[in-house]
C-alpha cells in the first residue's frame, strides 16, 4: 500500500454514498495546509468543516490496531508517527478556524453522514447567530 493513496478507499465510497443520500456538497482530497501533505478526505467550506475517513491499520484504530510482529518496533514507530501527524494536522485545522471530524474506516457510514449533517447544522445556526457567514 502506498502511503500517498489516489483512490477513494471503500469506506470513503460508502460514505460518499451516505452524504449523497442526504444532498451534502463536499470537496474531496483538498489540501487546506500549506506544506502538509495529508489531504482532507472529505471538505465542507462555507461551513468550515474537514473530515477524515482514517484507515484502521495506518491510524491506529483502537478496535483493530495491529502491529506487525516482523521488523516490531519500526512499525511501532512508523504508525506512532502517523497519529502524531494526524494530531498534528487537527490542531493546525483547528487554529486555522476549521472543525475537524475523523472516522474510522470501520464506522457505519450512514451514521457518520447524520453526524456530518448534525455538525454542519450547528455551524449553520452559529453563524447565523453571529451575524457573519
Ligand atoms: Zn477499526
Amino acid at each position: 500500500m502506498q502511503a500517498t493513496r489516489r483512490r477513494d478507499t471503500a469506506a470513503e465510497q460508502l460514505l460518499k454514498a451516505e452524504l449523497g443520500r442526504l444532498n451534502l456538497e463536499y470537496d474531496e482530497h483538498v489540501s487546506l495546509l500549506p506544506g502538509s501533505r495529508r489531504k482532507v478526505d472529505f471538505v465542507f467550506r462555507q461551513r468550515r468543516l474537514a473530515v477524515f475517513v482514517d484507515g484502521c491499520f495506518w491510524h491506529g484504530c483502537p478496535v483493530h490496531a495491529t502491529a506487525p510482529k516482523a521488523n516490531g518496533a519500526w512499525w511501532r514507530d512508523k504508525l506512532d508517527a502517523n497519529q502524531r501527524r494526524d494530531r498534528d494536522t487537527d490542531e493546525r485545522l483547528r487554529d486555522e478556524g476549521w472543525t475537524v471530524l475523523r472516522f474510522w474506516e470501520h464506522e457505519d457510514a450512514s451514521s457518520s453522514a447524520e453526524t456530518i449533517r448534525s455538525v454542519l447544522s450547528t455551524r449553520e445556526t452559529a453563524m447565523l447567530a453571529g451575524g457573519r457567514g
